[in-house]
């Protein structure tokens, strides 16, 4: 096991698992990287870490300065681990609609999280411009003082992903790789992996996991940014394309409802002792559908980007499930 000098260092450097039940069922090589053990318990922690080092280089963060970045959580707690161990502050803004659990585990992180309505993209109050504003504000009054993220169209995002999550793929399974597929939010995880994985191996399939509710699916396999239905995952689906997803080699896309996903989050506790949140299950759900599509004897690679606990009160909750036309297992004990 390697030693770090510091917490930032422990980011990325994830296992790749094999899911051996989906792999069994598929006849493929289902893998899952662990992106739950990054530090702040996501994937997010990459792009904070990419977008903040990208900065510093470009003079955009001084020492002390601030780092301020609108997030439906994940990519905030990671701007914080990051901020907290490098000496930034950070600020937070966060639509008031994601789960509870996530925002308490924001909250303990850091100390400025603003909770604003959740509105649509268009209205000026949409969190990723309220962060923006807040960054102008600061740096109105103090220049240079605070360094707005902009996950979704900053590319530094894809590009850590590019140089750090792509290629310990592509060692990790000893290039032997036939398909990746994951879901999008900023698009710099599937964006990054894709760019790394198609230079080495052009022929590497690659595939979108959009859930219902997003209008990725339809942009891509249709030509039209157009959404349908909704689901209970969180930080994942989008209505536009974002700069980070911009270009991405996508092969195939395939839409995913909460009925075929959030079963699969239930059955790999118990099958693979992997505690998972809704897009884990969402991108498991289409590492299937990939499998099926590409046929026996592929390997195919997903993201396991958090952990159920992060959703607990959701994911494990009955009458909450039961109103959107989910159910919790009778096998699982809670
Ligand atoms: N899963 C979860 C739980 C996330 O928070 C996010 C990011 N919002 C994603 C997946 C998607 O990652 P990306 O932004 O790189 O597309």
């Amino acid at each position: 096991m390697p030693s770090y000098t510091d917490t930032v260092a422990a980011i990325g450097n994830t296992p790749l698992i094999r899911l051996n039940y989906l792999s069994d069922e598929t006849g493929c090589e289902i893998l899952g990287k662990a992106e739950f053990m990054n530090p702040g318990g996501s994937v997010k922690d990459r792009a904070a870490l990419g977008i903040v080092r990208d900065a510093e280089a470009k003079g955009l963060l001084r020492p002390g300065g601030i780092i301020v970045e609108g997030t439906a959580g994940n990519t905030g707690i990671g701007l914080a681990v990051v901020g907290n161990c490098l000496g930034y502050r950070s600020i937070i803004v966060m639509p008031d609609n994601q789960s509870q659990d996530k925002i308490d585990t924001l909250k303990s992180y850091c100390d400025d999280v603003r909770l604003v309505p959740a509105v649509p993209l268009k209205d000026p109050n949409h969190f990723t411009k309220v962060s923006q504003r807040i960054a102008e504000e600061l740096n109105t009054d103090k220049p240079g003082s605070a360094m707005w993220a902009n996950q979704f169209n900053n590319t530094a995002n894809r590009e850590f992903h590019e140089q750090t999550t792509g290629p310990e793929i592509w060692a990790q399974t000893d290039g032997n790789v036939d398909g990746f597929i994951c879901s999008v939010g900023t698009g710099g995880t599937l964006a990054g992996i894709a760019r790394a994985l198609k230079s080495r191996k052009s022929a590497v399939s690659i595939g979108l996991a959009d859930p219902e509710g997003s209008a990725l699916y339809n942009f891509f396999a249709h030509g039209e940014l157009k959404s349908e239905g909704s689901s209970i995952s969180e930080g994942i689906g989008n209505s536009r394309v974002t700069d980070n997803l911009q270009g991405t080699p996508i092969d195939t896309q395939y839409q995913l409802p909460d009925s075929e996903s959030i079963p699969l989050v239930y059955e790999m506790i118990r099958r693979e002792g992997l505690s998972l949140g809704g897009s884990s299950g969402v991108n498991v759900a289409g590492a299937v559908r990939l499998a099926r599509e590409l046929g026996p004897g592929h390997t195919i690679v997903t993201i396991l980007c958090d952990g159920a606990m992060r959703y607990r009160a959701r994911l494990f909750n009955r009458p909450y499930l039961a109103e959107r036309g989910l159910e919790l297992p009778d096998w699982l004990n809670i």
